[in-house]
Formats: structure tokens, C-alpha cells, sequence
């Protein structure tokens, strides 16, 4: 498949480019959402202004507006009593970053923004990540299915197609160097009745227009004898092997870890406020722990790009977000089916989401979901009973699974472009700034292809004013931190008796010693929270929630950092897990 250009429609207004006229656009737009919708084109985009009754108008109209040939849509409209949100800074403030001068500052600390800084640490380059929570992978890398997607489900011709089939190829050789666990379990998309199956040529039709690595035909009796818990109603089944899943987090994790051993600073906590822009450029980065000067600077701000952009006057898309929720099971189903599978209905072909299902994780938990809903919220985790019902059906695609294996859920949300496809591009109206931005899904199993290309842009963006070259001592390899649990018996005898804190139990559910606790807090990572040593080991993760754990997992914490146990965090600042000492030498 042939990548897909950008087209530019910045030289002049949208109309000049073979846009819909701006008065027409205004008459449908109307038409359909009401009188109180205004229209501007903002140097090729188009603006919508104005209000409209419900949230939902403000999504269609957005979509409506996103077909008019604009180079982007802008919607601004207000709904009553919705109030625009507003990014709120980490309550920290210090001068740490002031006086700093780095060749590259990458906003935006989930799997795009670590991927984008360990591929631009190939390179003779210093390198900020700036990421305004306590950690990597808190907010849509870290709330995901882990899917690394085969491709077949995005649109042909479409960024999101292309840097999804790319992505998956490289993500082999990423995992491998990553030390991440990765498994190409393979995708099985069953056939609901005759008239689905009938849809097969279609499917192979569009896999093959994408590039997709791969695909099969098999008949009910192969499915059967593939996935014998396969659900009865089965019509046979399009297989994808190319199709595989990882933990987000912990390769979110792997790949910043590996980004900071090849000397990137992350800087957690930071959340940058403003530029200074001077001659059409990035000049000097504002953040609350200081203001710094950096050549170029790239933002994957994931659901807050929009507002990353509009700090630096180049506002030409914006964001709405689609809500996901997701069902995790307990680690004993993994053994009930061998693929990740799904039962998509055909009516769902309408819909903005590839519909969801069974995703087999490495370490055996299987994830049901996710649902797709339109919500306001960049950052609402919130889950509604009624999307938790709607993910039950899933269970019907193996019959072995059941709502008491639910463990817990959670929800996540995608940051998306009216457009629905990715921006991976050079700002136009900003000299130094690159934009990744619109990452929804597939944007876990894109990674590191936009990775690669964004890298290759901030590069071209350099070469203007400093020569660039490959670093000699670039360290690919990282070497994962052993997980007992995971180990044959012997191998962890030998952990042990060369370091007994492996052979101290914290979390019974999850079998994680004391030695991988402390391993994730001495990480080239500056994190000391129990969510971070959650996201790393897993401890936490089991049927008891952390009940067994959490006290234990707090006295490593306080004696690695060197703090009391009143000073553990959960997670950000002000999230303390003890209000104070309950009675002279006890703890609340
Ligand atoms: C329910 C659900 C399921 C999904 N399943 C899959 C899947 O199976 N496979 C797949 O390929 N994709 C999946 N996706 C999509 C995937 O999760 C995203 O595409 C991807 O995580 C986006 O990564 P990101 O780095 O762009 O965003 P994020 O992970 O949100 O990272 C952006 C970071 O920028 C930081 N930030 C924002 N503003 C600032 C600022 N001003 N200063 C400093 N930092 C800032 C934020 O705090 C955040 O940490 C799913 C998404 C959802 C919601």
C-alpha cells in the first residue's frame, strides 16, 4: 500500500483548495443542527462556531463538517451548561528546567511521545520528555486493549492504515529489544450467520488494499477444531495471524526506560503552559518548573494536542473524545481460547470503532471490550453500568466465560480528529514543531512507526541549524527485569539464593517479590508511586485488589525513596495513602 501525503490546503483559504464554499457548508450545517451555527475559515480550516442544543449535535456537525474538503475542523461550538475544559497544571512549581537549552522537547509522555523521544535518541541530540503526570502510560496508553492490530479494519488509504501495518511489523523487533512481552496470537474474526460469511471476499479484498500481512479462510469445522470454545453460532472465521497483544503499560514503561538509558531527561510533573514564539518559531517552552529554550519541539499531547497546537497559534484540527470501556477477567481464562477473537454484527460497519472483543493478553488475563462513546471528558475514566452490560454480549464469543470472572473494569478515551485519522506531520505555520496528534486507535500498534517518521521530520527540522548524526553507543537492547513468576522452577532458585528479597512473596495473587518491587523504583525512571509499581510488576493487579499488598509494596516504597510511609503516594502529587499517624507510633 502506498503511504498516504498530506495534502496541503494551507496556501490560501479552504474554498481556494476545492472546499465546499463556505456558504453552503453553513446551509447544510444549519440545516441539520440549528441557527446557531457560525462558520469561518481559519486559513484553511474551518471553524465552527456558535452553539448548538446537545453534545451530540456538536460531534455530528463536527463529522458533517470534517467531509466539506477542509484541511481540518476546529469545533468551538458550545453546548449549554458544558464548559470548554480547561488543562489543569500539576499544583508542583519550581525553577528546575529554567535556563535549559535542549536540541528537542517531546510533550506528552504515553507511547507515542516515549516512542518518538527513544527513536530521536538514535541521533547526536539532547532530549526532553515532558510529561505532566507522575509517570509514563497514566492516561490513554496505559487505559487500551493492547492490541497490536493487524491493520485490516482501517480505512484503506488512510494514515491509520498505514502506520498500523508498519507499526505491527516493526513492533517484533521492538519487543524483542525491549525485553517486552509480546504474543502474535493472531485475530479470529468468527462469521455470525451466512450473510456475514458472505462478506469474506470483501474482508480479504480490503486486508490486501491495506497491506496486511497474511489472512485465512476457515470453515465452521476449522474454528471448532481451533477455538472447540468458539461460540455454537459461529459461521466459520477470518483469520489475521499478524494480529498480537502486549501490555501497554508496561511496554509504555519499557520504551521510556530504554529512552532514558540512552540519556533522554524525563521530566515528570511538567506540564508545559505556553511558547514564546519568535519568527514564526518555537523560541522558549513555558512549563510550571520553568521556562526553556528548545530547537524543536513535538507534541503528543494525546487529548490535549489540540491545545498543545493552539499554544503555538497552529490550532488547525481539534480533538473530541470517544469514550472505551473494558472488562478484565481473571488470569485463569486465558487458557479457554488461543487467539484473540470477536463476533463483530454487520451494523456495526457503520459505526467509528472496530467493535471490540476477547484480546488474550500475554499474561493471560483476557480483556472484554472496548464500547465507543462519544462523551465529554479528556481525561473521564468513569464507567457506566449500561457499557458494562453492553460488553456482555462479548462473553457469548466463548462459552467458557462468564460475568463472575469479571475482576474489575476500566475505561480509557481516545483522543480523535473530526477527520478520524492520524496527524503525523511538520507543523505548517510553526517552523520547529511536529505534530502527532488524532492518535486513537490503533495508535498503541502504530507506535513505532509514527515513531520513525515523526523522528525523521524533528530531524530535517534540525539540519537547518546543527549538523545530526547517528550515535555510535545508541543502545537498543534493554534488558528486561526478571518476573518470578514467570520463571522455571530452577531459574528461580538461582534468582533467589543469589538475591533473597526474590524469594519474599508481596502480592500473593500475582506471585511479585520484594526484589521486583525494588527493581521498578531503582528503573532509569524517576517514579515512586504504588500505581508506578503496579504499571511495572503487577503487583496490586490480582482478584484481592492490593488488600495483601498495598501495606507491604508502601514499606518498600519508603525505604527505597527514604521517606516514611506518610509520604507514599498512590499516584500525583496530594494522593498520600495515609492521612497521618493514627495513635503515638501506629499509622492511620
Ligand atoms: C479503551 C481503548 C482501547 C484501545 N485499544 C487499543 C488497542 O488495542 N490497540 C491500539 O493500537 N490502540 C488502542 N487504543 C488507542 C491507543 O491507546 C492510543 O492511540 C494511544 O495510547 C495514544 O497514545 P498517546 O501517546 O498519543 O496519548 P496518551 O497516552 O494520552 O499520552 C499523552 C500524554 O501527554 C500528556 N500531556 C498532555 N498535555 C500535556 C502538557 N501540556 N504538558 C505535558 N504533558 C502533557 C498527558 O498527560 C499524557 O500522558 C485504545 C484506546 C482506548 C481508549
Amino acid at each position: 500500500m502506498a503511504k498516504p501525503r498530506h495534502v496541503d490546503k494551507t496556501r490560501g483559504s479552504g474554498a481556494e483548495t476545492g472546499a465546499l464554499p463556505l456558504a453552503k457548508a453553513l446551509d447544510k450545517l444549519r440545516k441539520a443542527y440549528g441557527t446557531g451555527i457560525e462558520l469561518r475559515d481559519d486559513r484553511g480550516s474551518l471553524a465552527l462556531e456558535g452553539a448548538v442544543a446537545t453534545w451530540r449535535d456538536k460531534i455530528d456537525a463536527g463529522w458533517a463538517a470534517a467531509r466539506f474538503g477542509y484541511r481540518g475542523v476546529v469545533n468551538d461550538l458550545a453546548v449549554p451548561g458544558l464548559e470548554p475544559e480547561r488543562l489543569e497544571p500539576p499544583g508542583i512549581k519550581d525553577c528546575s528546567l529554567d535556563g535549559l537549552a535542549v536540541d528537542v522537547a517531546v510533550i506528552g509522555g504515553g507511547v507515542i511521545g516515549a516512542s518518538v523521544a527513544r527513536e530521536l535518541a538514535r541521533w547526536n541530540l539532547s532530549i526532553i520528555l515532558i510529561e505532566k503526570e507522575y509517570d509514563v502510560a497514566v492516561h490513554t496508553s496505559g487505559r487500551n486493549d493492547g492490541m497490536i492490530h493487524d491493520g485490516f479494519a482501517a480505512k484503506p488509504g488512510t494514515k491509520k492504515a498505514w502506520y498500523n501495518v508498519r507499526g505491527n511489523r516493526l513492533w517484533g523487533s521492538w519487543a524483542r529489544e525491549l525485553g517486552v512481552d509480546f504474543k502474535r496470537q493472531g485475530s479470529l474474526v468468527l462469521f455470525r450467520g451466512r450473510t456475514s460469511a458472505a462478506a469474506y471476499p470483501l474482508m480479504a479484498s480490503r486486508a490486501k488494499e491495506n497491506g496486511v500481512d497474511g489472512w485465512e479462510y476457515w470453515s465452521r469445522s476449522r474454528v471448532r477444531a481451533e477455538e472447540p470454545n468458539a461460540s455454537p453460532g459461529q459461521h466459520g472465521g477470518f483469520f489475521l495471524p499478524s494480529a498480537g497483544s502486549l501490555s501497554p503499560y508496561k511496554a509504555t514503561v519499557a520504551i521510556a526506560e530504554n529512552a532514558a538509558a540512552n540519556g533522554v531527561r524525563v521530566s515528570f510533573d511538567t506540564c508545559v503552559l505556553g511558547f514564546d514564539l519568535e519568527s514564526e518559531s518555537i523560541a522558549a517552552v513555558r512549563t510550571n518548573r520553568g521556562t526553556f529554550r528548545a530547537r524543536a519541539v513535538v507534541n503528543a499531547a494525546g487529548n490535549w494536542a489540540d491545545a498543545v497546537a493552539g499554544m503555538a497559534g497552529d490550532r488547525f484540527f481539534s480533538l473530541h473524545q470517544r469514550r472505551g470501556s473494558d472488562l478484565i477477567l481473571d488470569v485463569t481464562t486465558g487458557v479457554t481460547q488461543k487467539h484473540i477473537m470477536s463476533m463483530p454484527s454487520l451494523f456495526q460497519a457503520r459505526e467509528k470503532t472496530k467493535g471490540g472483543g476477547l484480546v488474550l493478553t500475554p499474561e493471560g488475563n483476557i480483556l472484554v471490550g472496548p464500547t465507543a462513546r462519544e462523551l465529554p471528558g479528556r481525561e473521564d475514566y468513569a464507567t457506566a453500568p449500561e457499557e458494562i452490560r453492553e460488553l456482555e454480549r462479548h462473553l457469548k464469543v466463548n462459552v467458557r466465560l462468564s460475568l463472575s470472572h469479571v475482576i474489575t473494569y476500566f475505561a480509557g478515551v481516545r483522543p480523535c480528529t473530526y477527520e478520524e485519522d492520524f496527524i503525523v506531520e511538520p507543523s505548517q505555520r510553526v517552523r520547529n514543531l511536529v505534530h502527532a496528534a488524532g492518535i486513537q486507535s490503533p495508535g498503541l500498534a502504530s507506535a513505532p512507526a509514527i515513531a520513525e517518521d515523526v523522528s525523521a521530520m524533528v530531524v530535517r527540522v534540525l539540519e537547518r541549524s546543527m549538523a545530526v548524526r547517528p550515535r555510535a553507543d545508541w543502545k537498543p537492547h534493554r534488558l528486561a527485569p526478571p518476573e518470578l513468576r514467570r520463571l522455571p522452577l530452577e531459574e528461580r532458585a538461582r534468582l533467589i539464593a543469589a538475591n533473597p528479597r526474590y524469594g519474599r512473596i508481596v502480592c500473593r495473587c500475582e506471585e511479585i517479590s520484594e526484589g521486583e518491587v525494588r527493581n521498578a523504583l531503582r528503573s532509569t525512571l524517576p517514579v515512586s508511586s504504588l500505581d508506578a509499581v503496579k504499571r511495572r510488576t503487577r503487583a496490586g493487579m490480582g482478584r484481592c485488589h492490593g488488600g495483601f499488598c498495598t501495606p507491604r509494596v508502601m514499606e518498600i516504597v519508603a525505604s527505597e525513596t527514604g521517606t516514611g510511609l506518610c509520604d507514599v503516594l498512590k499516584k500525583g502529587e496530594g494522593s498520600w495513602m495515609c492521612a497521618g499517624p493514627s495513635k503515638s507510633g501506629g499509622r492511620s
